[in-house]
Formats: structure tokens, sequence, C-alpha cells
């Protein structure tokens, strides 16, 4: 197992330095709502991870199965780190997916183009290391910031699916739980992909409410591959 994984990371990392053509070619599609369906669901992502204890109330509820989840790992926070184990089992288990969301949270518009590949091959590397996980094509920009050089650059390391949002849990700012449980019911509709953060703990009743109102609505989360399949075109 550990000789398995030890080979998948050396061809993941040697993927990642052969310059490809049609990597670099690659268009880049941006999202923010799931592929049509028969199937009911959302996509529940949460991003950034300055909350350990946060994570860890996230990796409970997709362990469970029922509501898969997408994580957009910030890979400065240690909390990553620390829940390396579980992620490892449930990301084998299908019960959730990484996707890329740069090293230190700068904004990407503001910065070098250099500087936007450090940001998004580091946190490559890390979660090809920690988990050995290749999390592209999806990446989030921060702040939800982004332009051509973003996207070009970004689509050059095989990131080529920024992944916006159509709804979120209001919780970028210290609010209420209530507050957040109002955005909840406001935006958790079919087709959408929605954003929430792990940099506060939420507490179990609030998490409780949040999947009530999934599943009075007759929705389940998916993960993005699950929804746009494992070739995303
Ligand atoms: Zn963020």
């Amino acid at each position: 197992m550990e000789i398995t994984r030890q080979k998948f990371l050396v061809a993941a990392s040697a993927a990642l330095l052969i310059p490809q053509v049609e990597l670099a070619a690659a268009k880049s599609t941006t999202i923010s709502m799931l592929p049509a369906s028969k199937t009911r669901r959302i996509a529940w992502t949460i991003d950034d991870g300055a909350s350990s204890s946060a994570i860890a109330s996230y990796l409970d509820i997709a362990e469970k199965g029922e509501q898969r989840l997408t994580f957009f790992v910030t890979s400065s926070y240690p909390s990553w780190r620390e829940h390396s184990k579980k992620i490892s089992r449930l990301l084998d288990a299908g019960k959730i997916q990484l996707g890329n969301h740069t090293v230190k949270h700068r904004d990407l518009t503001t910065i070098s183009q250099s500087e936007i590949r450090k940001e998004l091959s580091g946190c490559h590397k890390f979660l090809l290391e920690e988990f050995g996980y290749d999390a592209r094509p999806y990446f989030r920009p921060t702040y939800g910031s982004t332009n051509e050089t973003v996207r070009s650059v970004a689509a050059e390391l095989g990131y080529t699916v920024p992944t916006m949002w159509y709804g979120s849990f209001g919780d970028t700012s210290n609010v209420a739980e209530s507050r957040i449980l109002q955005f909840a019911g406001k935006w958790i509709v079919n087709g959408r992909i929605i954003i929430d953060h792990a940099n506060r703990m939420k507490s179990k009743h609030c998490l409780d409410q949040i999947q009530s109102i999934i599943r009075a609505r007759g929705l389940h989360s998916v993960t993005l591959t699950e929804a746009f399949g494992k070739n995303f075109k």
C-alpha cells in the first residue's frame, strides 16, 4: 500500500514537471453550477481551513456518507495535516474531494505571474505529498477574484476549472448562526455550487440544521467529480 502510494506520488510529481502542450493550451472553464441532471443535488464546498475543529466537524458529516463534501484547501493552514489520516481515508472512500485554494490565500489578481504559479503549485504539491492526491482541474480563486492572467497561468498548471459558486452561507465574517441558517435557507437550491468556510467552529445544531434543509428539499450534496465526471471537459 505504502509502495503503491509512493509510486503514484513519483508519477504524479513527474507529470507536473513535464511541459504538457495539451494542458497549456487547455481552455479555462469557469463553473458556478452543476450540470443538469435528473438527480436533485448540490455541491457543498468548504474553503480555507483556519479552524481544525471546524474541519473535524465537516469530516464527521462526510464520514456518515449522506452528504459528500468538496474542500478547497489553503495549504498553509496546519489543520489539513492534523487530519491527514482521516482525509486520506475519506478520499479513498470517495466521500470527499479536494480542490486547490492556494498556499497563502493571496489575492491572485494582485501578484505577479510567477507568484500566482507559486501559490497554485505549492498547494498542488502539498496535496500530492500529504494525501497522494491530484486536485486538478479544480481550483477556487481566493476571494473569488480572478482575471485572464490568473485563469491562463492556472490552466498551464492543469487547473482549468476556476470553481466559483452560486450561493453562500455568508460566513466569511463572524456572523450569528441564525444568519448562516437564513443564508442556507435561501441558497440551498437544486444544481447550485455553494460556498462555506472552515474558519470558525459551527455548532452541531447549525450543521444539523443545514443538513435538514438539504434533506427537506429532496437534495443531497455530491462532489464536483461526481457531478462533472472524471474527465471534465
Ligand atoms: Zn478562501
